[in-house]
């Protein structure tokens, strides 16, 4: 049994650190001319260079280097004058050429920071800053497929297969300083950076930051120091985090299994460790204890980056609006609180939210549709609140049917959950479908008068104590009706209705 992640950072103070790894969204590789499209079929996107033929050269795609610059500048970093690229040496069979070609002692660029707004205990929005340790280019490498085994890992697995169709895709990695002085908020403050940067390399266009297809992933590093002391404790590093919510799950079990083993007097381990999105829990990768020597050296067969400051001006000139400026933006035009706002980024709908304000919806509706439905919905299902098989159109068209009367609040969450549950076509006509298809309408006025008589005969007790003006003994009376029109009524207008007739 784990000590609750509350109760660890009572004692101990987290430090955090993340490795983003973040695919470019460029037509062709970094060093070749191969299609960096996805889902082709296995190894049809290769070639000499990126197979890591004898005698290819590799040429350094231009516009690789652009978005780079371009994420670098947009995470306030120093961009480097003169870099190069190494060669890290290991072997790995996803990894043809024996190295992968990255940036090591001279990254292209360096220091720089990312706010990300936090709730506080008291619920104010507080702005946290997470220090950039560098941002840099290297190739991605190819993909290893197990098979036969019951986890898709390689134990237990009757053999293996490699595609390296991945392998040359340029991708960014970004590392951030040690993040320490979260405390109790370090799940938090994980979950907002990862998705602050998300927003940013979306509004840069530099990638198309698909966490479930792997172009956008976290390595999560987390460790754990008795509170006021002077040096960090051991930490793990969790790979391949591919969710906005995985980051925040893997960082709390985190905390809770080592505080655990703090206590207990046992050692942290230096390991990576993989996350398992079913159970929310991580568990040993290989030990780093002795840490690889990658025997890393200039690579030899390119040449130099030397960004020009007109260049890299230019690039700076270019860069769109960040976006906590276009959200401040947005919740101004909507009449939105801060804290609303940081509520609906903090669960990961604040563009859903816009979306059907978009597809016509009011604000607050919309919000609220979000907010406090469907974001319990989709944690119920163990899924993002986007995944869900509901769009803004359709919850715009439900809020509209729901304002002119034609649903009622209990009648539209059963149109929303029949959505959720794969009904419709995700489009706004479908929900009109939905609702025929299932026979929901509110009751009609005939109905409810019937179902009132028949529940006032029923409960003659009850309807004596509203006579004689007790209104307490309403609430019986309107059950009955509720239950007998299947919930399609509005409580407000039977408990009106129940007063007229029971008031003569
Ligand atoms: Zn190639």
């Amino acid at each position: 049994m784990l000590e609750a992640y509350e109760q660890v950072l009572d004692r101990y103070d987290p430090v955090l650190g993340l490795e983003t790894h973040v695919e470019l969204g460029t037509r062709t590789k970094l060093f070749c001319g191969c299609s960096t499209a996805f889902g082709a079929a296995p190894n049809s996107q290769v070639c000499p260079v990126c197979l890591g033929l004898p005698g290819s050269l590799p040429v350094t795609n231009e516009r690789a280097i652009d978005y780079t610059i371009q994420i670098g500048l947009a995470l306030n970093c120093r961009i480097a004058e003169w870099c190069r690229f190494a060669r890290k040496n290991y072997f790995y069979p996803d990894m043809p050429k024996n190295y992968q070609v990255s940036q090591y002692d001279e990254p292209l660029c360096i220091d720089g920071y990312l706010d990300v707004d936090v709730a506080d205990e008291s619920g104010a929005v507080e702005t946290f800053r997470v220090e950039i340790e560098r941002v840099h280019l290297e190739e991605d490498t190819g993909k290893t497929l197990h098979v036969g085994g019951a986890t898709g890992r390689i134990h237990g697995a009757t053999h293996s297969l490699v595609d390296y169709n991945r392998a040359g895709i340029p991708l960014v990695e970004i590392v951030t300083k040690p993040i320490a002085g979260t405390g109790q908020r370090a799940a938090q403050v994980a979950r907002a950076y990862v998705t602050e940067l998300r927003d940013l390399l979306r509004g840069l266009e530099v990638s198309d930051v698909r966490m479930e297809q792997g172009s956008l992933r976290c390595d999560v590093n987390v460790s754990l120091m008795p509170k006021q002391a002077a040096e960090f404790g051991t930490r793990t590093e969790t790979k391949n985090v591919n969710s906005l919510r995985s980051v925040e799950r893997a960082v709390r079990f985190e905390v809770e299994r080592q505080g655990s083993l703090l206590d207990a007097g046992t050692r942290i381990v230096q390991e990576t460790r993989h996350f398992h999105e079913d159970t929310g829990t991580t568990s040993s990768g290989r030990s780093k204890e002795e840490a690889q020597d990658y025997r890393y050296f200039p690579e030899p067969d390119l040449v130099p980056l030397a960004p020009g400051r007109e260049w890299v001006a230019e690039l700076q000139s270019s860069l769109p609006e960040p976006p906590s400026m276009s959200r401040r933006r947005f919740a101004e035009a909507n009449g939105f609180a801060p804290i609303d706002l940081q509520q609906m980024a903090n669960a990961g709908v604040l563009e859903l939210v816009a979306e059907t304000i978009d597809a016509g919806a009011p604000a607050a509706k919309a919000r609220g549709w979000w907010l406090g439905y469907l974001v319990g919905v989709a944690n119920e299902a163990g899924k993002e609140p986007g995944d869900l098989a509901i769009t803004p159109a359709q919850v715009a068209r439900i809020a509209a049917l729901e304002d002119d009367g034609s649903l009622t609040n209990k009648l539209a969450r059963q149109v929303a959950d029949a959505l959720v549950n794969g009904e419709g076509d995700g489009s706004p006509a479908s929900v009109d479908g939905v609702i025929s298809a299932h026979g929901w309408k509110v009751a009609g006025e005939d109905e409810l008068i019937a179902a009132l008589d028949a529940a006032i005969a029923g409960d003659a007790a009850a309807a004596d104590k509203v006579r004689g003006g007790n209104q307490g003994a309403l609430g019986p009376l309107i059950g009955a009706v509720m239950k007998a029109t299947g919930g399609s009524a509005d409580a407000k207008r039977v408990r009106e209705l129940l007063l007229e007739r029971l008031s003569g």
